[in-house]
């Protein structure tokens, strides 16, 4: 049988493996951060009117620089990021692991480099692999705060090329102040003021989750800053593949160099569409999990686990401390039908959060993890 390692593959791939976090078939599913309300009946009539309507030009290619949804994207943005966004600002494709590859070939590539703090998001670094970007791996406290002054470090002695701040973060809910972020950008662009300055890319995915407001605004007059956010999570649309960034028009212009053309099918654009027109039912699902996230953090705490502070759809609990100890209750609460994530940080599980009643059966599930170790 031929493996993957006896192919001509690139050097740095050998080895290595996928994305993977397990699609298993539990009664209660808590581990991809998901939004677990499907979307309302009336989006879904909607969705299929406008599919219906793109279905009729199939035979064209789509707006190859999707105007009308990069114009209601800014148009949300300016809602509810605190900040004013033009189209121009706006650039949208498949998921916001499209957006952060799009950027990674623009600004990354071979012989540059790319830092993220760790523990979090697992793609910004396999990201930075597939398109050739050397990954460096910046420091984070025991809180799971951003080290400042270890990354200041890092980034002066470094120069990485790609700068990435993720708040809240994945896995650990925490958010990222914007001083602290300002002080990356200005140490990014210290390190490189040589060749242009750095890409800071403020990783949003969960920012409607978020106790705080959005870092939006930090894109005013720093062309070198990006935000990016998605549709896969505070608008329920996981499976839509729908993420976009903000930033000065010159990025937006420069991504135009390594995107396919037609990248976002007219079927895409249609559905997302649709559900931008449904944002504020949308967003009281939003107010929902919020509520249900910090119900998490203080019942988890009353069980007696160790929580870490969260501004995101999801929560990380534990501590399970010793060799494997993570993923012995990560099985054990399995074993009880909820499927929660080992991000593989050590004495640490991450849970989203789901309905009520998926949570209830999570919380059970911990109670019982507990009493059989006391
Ligand atoms: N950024 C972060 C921090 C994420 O957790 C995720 C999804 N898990 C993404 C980006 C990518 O999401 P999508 O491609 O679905 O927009």
């Amino acid at each position: 049988m031929t493996r993957i390692d006896d192919l001509p593959i690139r050097d740095e791939l050998r080895g290595k493996s996928p994305y993977g976090a397990p699609q298993l078939d539990v009664p209660v599913r808590l581990n991809t951060n998901e939004n677990p309300y499907p979307l309302p009946e009336p989006l879904v009539a909607r969705i299929a009117e406008r599919v219906a309507e793109a279905a009729r030009q199939l035979n064209r290619y789509p707006d190859r620089d999707a105007v009308e949804l990069r114009t209601e994207l800014a148009r949300y943005l300016t809602r509810t990021g605190g900040h004013e966004v033009a189209k121009d600002q706006v650039w949208a494709a498949n998921g916001s692991n499209e957006v952060i590859q799009q950027l990674l070939q623009t600004f990354g590539g071979p012989g540059r480099s790319a830092i993220g703090f760790e523990p979090s998001y697992s793609m910004h670094a396999l990201i930075s692999r597939g398109t050739g970007t050397e990954w460096i791996s910046g420091p984070r406290n025991d809180d799971f705060a951003i080290d400042l002054a270890a990354a200041r470090e890092a980034i002066a002695e470094r120069r990485p090329d790609v700068v990435f701040v993720c708040s809240p973060n994945n896995p650990t809910g925490t958010a990222v102040e914007a001083e602290t972020v300002l002080a990356l950008y200005e140490a990014a662009q210290a390190a490189k003021a040589d060749t242009g300055g750095a890409l800071v890319v403020v990783d949003e995915a969960y920012g409607e989750f978020s106790h705080r407001p959005s870092l939006l605004p930090l894109i005013e007059g720093r062309p070198n800053m990006v935000v990016s956010r998605t549709m896969s999570k505070a608008f329920g649309a996981a499976g839509l593949r729908l993420g976009y960034l903000a930033a000065d028009p010159a990025v937006v212009d420069a991504v135009q160099l390594v995107r396919l053309p037609y990248h976002l099918s007219s079927v895409t654009q249609a559905t997302a569409l649709a559900a931008l027109e449904h944002t504020d039912t949308l967003l009281k699902y939003v107010e929902q999990l919020k509520a249900e996230r910090d119900r998490l953090v203080t019942e988890l705490r009353t069980i007696g686990c160790e929580v870490t502070a969260s501004d995101a759809n999801f929560v990380q609990f534990g501590r399970f401390d010793g060799e494997g100890g993570a993923h012995a209750a990560w099985r054990a609460i399995l074993d009880q039908g909820v499927l929660v994530r080992d991000n593989g940080v050590p004495g640490w599980l991450r849970v989203t959060a789901g309905t009520p009643a998926e949570n209830d059966a999570f919380l059970d599930a911990v109670r019982t993890l507990f009493k059989e170790r006391s």
